[in-house]
């Protein structure tokens, strides 16, 4: 058995580990050996250091070493026995409720010196400790730190260290495989103390130190993967594409605004990838309305000047078709382009099937749909995925293997994260940040209502649909129960249907696709004033016209999730508003997210602010996978091991290192099983 083999062995190989408490760990997600030592201790109980009755402080757990004096066991039944004992600064009693005579006599001979650790208490002015669970006449025995763990149902403190002294029992040494330079910034420590002393730990000041080499594992194991699916992507080159011309002006003549700066450093990046040999593999990130619809055009036309197809991919087919139609709005019918969906007929799509197999369409946009095995293109040079945000790495590797040599990728999201997250996430891409956005943009004048004053947002509305404009109405969406989630949103359309009668439409997760989308497209086409929905819409479609968007129970929603809803308007020239709605009592936590928001239009500072007052586990707000990234590493709090983990894959990258000595690294933090093998 290779070394990683016993640790990723299922816990039921321990002593004592039968059926059912293996079904009680796997409650709390604990399935391997490894799952389990990586459970660490949620707090220490210290009874090493030994005090003296002058000293005890109350309510604390105390050690204490004492001179037993005298034995006082009332005759009536309720009273407890006490022990009355002391050191050279004081008397303390040690008190039993339910405990035989002959029993405390045993464990607290006369006139010897015993050693006890309990829960100190003051009563009638004495110092006592009541039924002390750790007495003996060898200080060894007592003066231990004992770990407590989380538990849950049906696993006791008890079991819990036992289970794990067992798993420690056999833990075989791993060697080393951090570098001196890493070991040296993490004190020396290796994974095996770190395991070793974070459980069973000699004394507790140290335990930081410990868990940080842990954490460090975690990061570089995942910066390890991102890396080596980066090197496989870029292993073989592709043909160098040219870029023939510089075709920003153009553009800016057609779609009649100039390029910002990020959007034009953006395009150069891009160009530079497709000129080179190595095959692009970038992450365009900008906040929602940024513009990176243009930047991924301008990419797809230098590809298919390079006589290449290029597959758009989007989420959904709204969307498919405004970037179809933006590209032909700025490139006319120069080129063969196609939108592919699933509701094309069925002769259009062989049509389009066969005519991809011939190269006779230069540029097809469409939803995932693209990427069947159904579907062969002749000379594929570039894939674009708009807000990618719901692929993992395992999906985006797939994608990458899909197009061959020539094929570069540009992926790209909306959804601003700190850097750190960045790095772990999207650590296999080159990335491009869009941060400016366009000069014409305003800021959108967010401000936060109690729900009781929807009149004053009502009046508001008329006042808008009198200048012509539209608008949102989100409510949110309830996971638990889809009923209650479409009564909101039901309800509040008929509420406001009485005020706006035909002038508002409605969208939720129970209306078929095909009506959502020509409710949707009312909307679009300014039929409908107001789109009552619940966050079904996704993000990133352009509704040049709205400019208000109301958000019931503001307060449900994750900022950064509030952040993209508020992206929907604002979009073009005009002032936009977004008001959040709260039912009264709101709490102090709600309060300041809902300011971080109303202060700022930055979704990178938001999302970074949203995770400081959240935790990372839930940045998007959308809980989709329902898993963390990491088991113990804290993108925020942890930031300064994440810069070094991000150091040292440089230096492995730059200097070539061989990445088999992080052969049980990998294997160990591998869960979702991305790579097989490394070399
Ligand atoms: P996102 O980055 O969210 O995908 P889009 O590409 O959809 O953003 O752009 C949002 C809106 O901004 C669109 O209406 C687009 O036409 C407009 N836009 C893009 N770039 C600029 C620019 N440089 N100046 C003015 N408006 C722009
Ligand atoms: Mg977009």
């Amino acid at each position: 058995m290779n070394n990683y083999e016993y640790i990723l062995s299922n816990i039921s190989i321990l002593k004592g580990v039968g059926k059912s408490l293996v079904s009680k760990f796997k409650r709390k997600n604990i399935h391997t050996i490894f799952d389990l030592i990586l459970s660490t201790p949620s707090r220490y109980i210290d009874r090493s250091i030994e005090t003296k009755v002058e000293n005890l402080h109350i309510g604390k757990i105390q050690t204490i070493t004492i001179l037993v004096e005298k034995y006082n066991f009332p005759r009536i039944r309720k009273l407890p026995n006490k022990v009355i004992c002391s050191d050279n600064t004081g008397k303390l009693d040690c008190v039993f409720f339910n405990s035989y005579e002959g029993y405390i006599k045993k464990i607290l001979p006369l006139n010897q010196l015993v050693t006890i650790s309990g829960k100190v208490t003051f009563f009638r002015g004495k110092y006592q400790i009541t039924n002390p669970t750790h007495i003996s006449t060898d200080k060894n025995k007592i003066k231990k730190i004992h770990s407590a763990y989380s538990l849950t149902d049906g696993i006791s403190d008890k079991i819990f260290n036992k289970v794990i002294d067992e798993a420690l029992k056999k833990l075989p040494k791993l060697n080393e495989w951090l570098s001196a330079n890493v070991l040296k910034e993490l004190d020396y420590i290796s994974w095996n103390d770190a395991i070793k002393n974070l459980h069973k730990p000699n004394e507790i000041s140290d335990e930081k130190k410990y868990l940080n080499r842990l954490i460090f594992d975690e990061i570089l194991s995942t910066f390890i993967i991102n890396s080596n699916i980066r090197r496989n992507f870029k292993k073989k080159y592709k043909l160098p594409k040219e870029i023939k011309l510089n075709i920003t002006s153009l553009v800016e003549k057609k779609i009649g605004f100039k390029l910002t700066n990020d959007q034009i450093k953006a395009v150069n990046q891009i160009n530079h990838d497709i000129a080179s040999k190595e095959r692009m593999f970038r992450l365009l990130q900008g906040d929602v309305g940024s513009g990176k619809t243009i930047v991924s055009l301008i990419a797809a036309y230098n590809n298919i000047l390079n006589k290449y197809q290029v597959a758009y991919m989007a989420p959904t087919e709204i969307l498919a078709k405004q970037h179809y139609e933006l590209f032909l709005k700025v490139f006319g019918n120069t080129f063969n382009s196609k939108i592919l969906t699933g509701k094309t007929e069925n002769k259009e799509r062989k049509n389009i099937l066969l005519k991809l197999k011939n190269k006779k369409i230069d540029i097809i946009f469409g939803t995932h749909s693209l990427f069947q095995k159904t579907i062969e293109f002749k000379k594929l040079g570039l894939i674009i995925i708009d807000e990618q945000h719901k692929f993992g790495v395992n999906q985006r590797k797939k994608l990458s293997e899909k197009g061959g040599y020539n094929c570069d990728v540009l992926v790209m999201s909306a959804t601003p994260i700190p850097r750190t997250m960045m790095m772990t996430l999207y650590g296999d891409m080159d990335i491009t940040l869009i941060k400016s956005k366009p000069k014409n943009r305003k800021n959108i004048n967010t401000y936060t209502k109690d729900i009781d004053k929807i009149n004053d947002v009502t009046n508001f509305i008329k006042k808008e649909i009198t200048n012509n404009n539209q608008i949102f109405w989100v409510c949110p969406l309830i996971e638990e129960s889809k009923i209650l989630d479409h009564q909101s949103s039901v309800a509040r359309y008929k509420y406001l249907k009485q005020i706006f009668k035909n002038k508002i439409g409605l969208i939720h997760g129970d209306i078929n696709k095909n009506e959502r989308d020509l409710i949707l497209n009312d909307f679009l086409n300014n039929k409908i004033k107001i789109l009552v929905s619940t966050t079904i819409i996704e993000v990133g479609i352009d509704f040049p016209n709205a400019t208000c968007i109301v958000i019931e129970d503001s307060n449900k929603f994750g900022l950064s999730q509030l952040h993209q809803l508020r992206g929907r308007v604002g979009r073009g020239e005009k002032q936009s508003t977004c008001i959040l709605l709260y039912k009264k009592s709101l709490s102090e936590n709600a309060k300041k997210r809902l300011k971080i928001l109303k202060s700022s239009n930055d979704g990178f500072f938001i999302a970074e602010e949203d995770l400081k007052l959240r935790g990372y586990g839930d940045l998007l707000g959308f809980q989709q996978s329902g898993q963390k990234t990491f088991r113990l590493a804290d993108p925020i709090i942890n930031k300064d091991l994440f810069l070094l983990a991000e150091k040292e894959i440089k230096t492995i990258e730059n200097e070539n290192i061989d990445l088999s000595k992080y052969n049980s690294l990998i294997k160990l933090y591998d869960r979702a099983n991305i790579i097989n093998e490394l070399i």
